[in-house]
């Protein structure tokens, strides 16, 4: 770790040095935390596929290092050949000078003797082996034939390794780097050499059944070239050094390019740390490696990475929507990008993994995402609906305030401009590609207008109810009093009349003809149901006949008939057909007159306690209205034409009785006096 930080400052400082290194595996065989951040810095991580790693196997001191750093520009610690200590032990990485490209390098003891150390170089060569595209294999020219020398016992055992762990092996490029040609054999017979050599391994591998029949081009791609002598001919090496470095270079048209994108393990660069500590752990652990399975766990576990990084931002993008009250201006266009950008996000970095992996990460996504916008569509839409119903109240309320309002109009103008409001508010906040929708809402908000509507017709209703009936009060008080001035026979007749005549014109301008029948009916025009608009004309008539009762009982109050007998009696008792007023003589017979005019008087009477006809019915409210009147309970209907009992009639002639009496004796007295006179 530390060394790393050296390195990445020191590249910093200096770029002219070439690329930092890391140490991917540790002399204590764990792996390093830190391969994204080296990848970061040196400008792979996010490269995606775009990226080539190599690696390099053989002997100790065989100028491996060397080779690498001539190749391509890195800075893996070479031996110090005046002190010849032991470069520290483990794998290395680097990013080569050539376009991105990886470089592992391998340190180990040249340990034959020490099985610890074996197990190491073993382990690291697997490693090199399973992760790596290209292996460059480092021998000297004289070890060429030389089972032992050439490390093909090393190479043997990797092979076998290799197939018994990977149930499906990779395929991977074997460039043989023949080190210290002297040139007397040609690069032919040594490859020739070699080839047989590899042949000889693979078919001496204990393989599993199915591999049984494979040759050793099934797998690995040969390649070789020679080296000269570096220290002897350091031109010649590094000429050839340079050649070989076309190889690595796609623009140079090289024949023997290295890479192929069979080789490739297909793990994007971000995934890369993930994918190869799993290699080397169950390297370590030994265990039974499929490598597609280790790429399906780094593609889950990559994807639900970068699935939880896309939430986080979406949630990042949507925090200023939840803390808004009301409604929400423009919702749909900060919902909409958010849930754009968090699947844009998630597509450009996990679709580099395996599709099926990728796909199903991403589905769970849209689904959280989904949840989440339908919570806030949903709080939108709520408060939508209550700012729009408040604002048809409102609008309803103040058409109807205007002094010549048109009730059906006012309403049914409120109620399409607020669904109309409602209706491009909830749709701007809807997103293409999801179920967000608003038409349920939509469809409780009509309904609560016309709730709403009920209400206000019903009070409509009323207030047009008390208006006529008002008029029809104002009326009655005009034309009642002369009716009621001189009691007759007919008195009754006439104000029945009078009040039919009086609800007719109140109610004129309500009438209408109904279509189908022909009839003539009442309507108010406030757009009610059949039954509606007949409960309200019901609730109209019931108050006129309302308020004929309380009228008639006014005039018929027990203390008003007296008067009003008082005034038929004198008018009979004191004054002569001819309407002059009597002065009593001695001659006048006053008991006569008085007797006649009594008896008269006395006949109104069962006409002012109750109301009847002059055909002998009792005044009654019409049939139809009787009903409501007995469920309104306000008047006494079975009583509506009786004003007194019994008793009170009898009461009222006695009280007029006396009344007349007194007259009588006035008179009497007015005689006696004129004659003392
Ligand atoms: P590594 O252990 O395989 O990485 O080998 P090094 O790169 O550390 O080199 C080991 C020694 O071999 C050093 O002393 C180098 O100077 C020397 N060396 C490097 N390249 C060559 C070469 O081409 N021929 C010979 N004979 N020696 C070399
Ligand atoms: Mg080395």
């Amino acid at each position: 770790m530390s060394e790393y930080v050296d390195e990445v400052l020191d590249a910093t400082s200096q770029p002219a040095t070439g690329f930092p290194r890391l140490q991917v595996i540790d002399e204590d065989k764990q792996f390093s935390t830190d391969v994204n951040s080296y990848l970061s810095t040196v400008g792979l991580l996010n490269n995606g596929l775009n990226y080539h790693l190599i690696s390099v196997f053989g002997s100790q001191s065989t100028g491996k290092s060397t080779l690498l750093n001539a190749l391509f520009g890195t800075k893996f610690d070479v031996m110090d050949e005046s002190a010849r200590k032991q470069t520290t032990k483990g794998i290395w990485m680097s990013r080569a000078k050539q376009d991105s490209i990886l470089i592992m390098d391998v340190e180990g003891t040249d340990g034959r003797e020490r099985g610890e150390d074996q197990d190491f170089e073993r382990k690291a060569a697997l490693f090199a082996l399973s992760t790596s595209e290209v292996l460059i294999i480092n021998i000297w020219e004289h070890q060429v034939g030389l089972y032992q020398g050439a490390n093909m016992g090393l190479l043997k055992t990797v092979f076998e390794v290799n197939i018994s762990l990977f149930s499906s092996p990779n395929k991977s490029l074997l460039l043989f780097v023949i080190r210290d040609h002297i040139g007397v054999t040609p690069l032919d017979n040594l490859a020739a050499t070699l080839t047989a050599d590899l042949k000889r391994i693979w078919e001496s591998l204990i393989k599993p059944p199915e591999l049984a029949e494979s040759s050793i081009t099934d797998f690995f791609t040969l390649q070789f070239t020679t080296l000269p002598h570096k220290i002897l001919q350091p031109e010649k090496f590094i000429s050839a050094v340079d050649e070989l470095g076309n190889r690595f270079i796609s623009d140079a048209k090289d024949e023997n390019y290295v890479f192929s994108p069979k080789f490739h393990r297909n793990v994007p660069a971000d995934g890369w740390s993930i994918y190869a500590k799993s290699i080397w752990e169950q390297i370590e652990l030994n265990k039974d490696l499929d490598l597609p399975t280790q790429q399906i766990l780094v593609a889950r576990f990559r994807c639900e990475e970068i699935a939880a990084q896309a939430w986080d931002t979406f949630e990042n993008d949507i925090k200023p929507v939840e803390g808004m009250l009301g409604v929400v201006e423009g919702l749909g266009s900060i919902l909409r990008p958010a849930r754009a950008n968090a699947l844009e996000l998630y597509d450009s970095q996990a679709s580099r993994y395996t599709t099926s992996v990728c796909e199903g990460k991403k589905r769970e996504l849209i689904e959280k995402i989904d949840l989440r916008l339908s919570q806030v569509y949903g709080a939108q839409i709520a408060t939508l609906k209550k700012v729009a119903l408040q604002k048809f109240s409102a609008d309803v309320t103040a058409e109807l305030a205007k002094p010549k309002y048109k009730f059906l109009e006012a309403v049914s103008t409120a109620k399409s401009e607020t669904i109309k409001i409602f209706e491009t508010a909830a749709a701007e906040a809807l997103i293409e590609g999801t179920s967000l929708s608003y038409s349920k809402d939509l469809s409780v908000l009509s309904s609560e207008i016309e709730d709403s509507v009920a209400r206000l017709r019903e009070a409509e209703a009323k207030r047009l109810a008390t208006r006529i009936t008002r008029a029809v009060s104002s009326e009655l008080d005009d034309s009642l009093p002369s009716i009621f001035k001189t009691p007759r026979e007919d008195m009754w007749d006439r104000v029945m009349l009078n009040f039919r005549e009086i609800v007719a014109t109140a109610l004129a301008k309500y009438e209408v003809t109904d279509g189908e029948t022909g009839t003539l009916k009442y309507d108010f025009g406030l757009g009610g149901l059949p039954e509606e608009v007949s409960s309200e004309m019901e609730q109209v008539l019931m108050d006129t006949w309302k308020e004929l009762y309380r009228k008639i009982r006014e005039f018929c109050r027990m203390d008003a008939i007296l008067a009003r007998l008082r005034e038929v009696f004198e008018d009979k008792f004191k004054y002569d057909e001819k309407g002059v007023p009597r002065v009593w003589k001695p001659s006048d017979n006053i008991d006569d007159f008085y007797t006649v005019a009594l008896n008269e008087t006395l006949a109104f009477i069962p006409v002012m306690t109750s109301a009847r006809l002059a055909n002998g019915d009792r005044v009654a409210p019409d049939s139809a209205i009787v009903p409501a009147l007995e469920r309104d309970e306000e008047i006494d209907v079975e009583k509506y034409a009786v004003f007194m009992s019994q008793s009170q009639a009898e009461e009222l002639r006695q009280s007029f009785k006396r009344i007349a009496d007194s007259l009588y004796i006035d008179a009497k007295r007015s005689t006696i006096q004129s004659i003392r006179q």
